[in-house]
């Protein structure tokens, strides 16, 4: 996989590809990642890449021409004109990070690491001119329903995300397959519904919509969150990890785990229910 990211504040970068996952797995080859400094393709004294919106308003707002030719100096190729544009190759994604994009999740993210390059785009000021968004980009992303002051650590979320689902980057295979949003929660498939409803933690026992839920949601699978993970010490200042998980029974275990994740889901995203 190969990631570039067009920013007019390369040294941004320096730190978080420079640990864990994504430095094995660019120390490995699995992915390669160049930053491009957009400043590179503008022709004034002042090196500018921004100007004053048209129809006036507050801020200033990233010019069409440095990142069309930041992206065809990447592609080491024109990409044409509103006359004549020039398809992309396949398996290529030119991502527009911007507040106003589709909403960037899991499956965006599995979708992504099917691709062979993906050239991230790092808005600033105001933003970026529409045209770039219209004829330049194949996706406009947003990382969450909130205002950032750059593109910079959004697409960096973008790049672990994927990243982290490449065959090989994980020390574990299945550590990918049951976590958050991965639609399988524990190790389905292992366990009944009715063992799930016996070994619920308590919050889940005592709300029986949430029971019902419960069932209902085993049997379709839903987006869940992760289950609650516990490591040693057993009892910690009197707080004591789930009698269940140190019992040994893995069938327990995985009920235990199934039925947490529901309740844990239904605690803190209940919107993943609707979906
Ligand atoms: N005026 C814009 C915000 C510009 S913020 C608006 O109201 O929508 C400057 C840049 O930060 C954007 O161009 C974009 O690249 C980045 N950015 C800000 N919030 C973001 C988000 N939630 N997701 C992705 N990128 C974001």
């Amino acid at each position: 996989m190969h990631f570039d990211l067009v920013t007019i504040f390369p040294e941004f970068f320096t730190g978080p590809l420079d640990h864990g996952i994504l430095r094995r797995a660019r120390e490995t080859g699995l992915v390669e990642v160049h930053v491009q400094d957009l400043r590179v393709f503008t022709k004034d004294r002042h090196r500018s890449v921004d100007d004053r919106p048209f129809g006036g308003g507050e801020g200033m707002v990233l010019k069409p021409e440095p990142l069309f030719e930041a992206v065809e100096s990447l592609l080491g190729r024109g990409l044409g004109n509103a006359e004549q544009p020039h398809p992309l190759e396949p398996k290529t994604a030119i991502v527009l990070m911007s507040a106003s994009g589709t909403l960037f999740r899991q499956e965006t993210a599995r979708r992504y690491a099917e691709l062979d390059r993906i050239i991230f785009l790092c808005g600033r000021y105001e933003g970026v001119d529409e045209r770039v968004a219209e004829h330049l980009a194949t996706d406009e992303i947003s990382v969450g329903d909130y205002v950032l002051s750059g593109g910079e650590l959004p697409a960096m979320l973008v790049i672990d995300a994927v990243t982290r689902l490449l065959p090989g980057a994980l020390g574990n295979e299945a550590s990918s397959q049951n976590e958050s949003f991965s639609g399988s929660p524990a190790s389905s498939g292992e366990s009944s519904s009715v063992g799930a409803q016996h070994a619920a933690p308590l919050q889940a026992r005592a709300n029986p919509i949430v029971s019902e839920k419960s069932r209902e949601l085993q049997i379709t699978n839903h987006l869940l969150l992760d289950f609650p993970h516990y490591t040693r010490p057993a009892d910690f200042r009197g707080w004591k990890v789930p009698e269940v998980l140190i019992g040994g029974n893995h069938a327990e275990v995985a009920n235990w785990r199934r039925a947490a994740a529901l309740e844990k889901t239904q605690r803190n995203r209940p919107d993943l229910f609707l979906r």
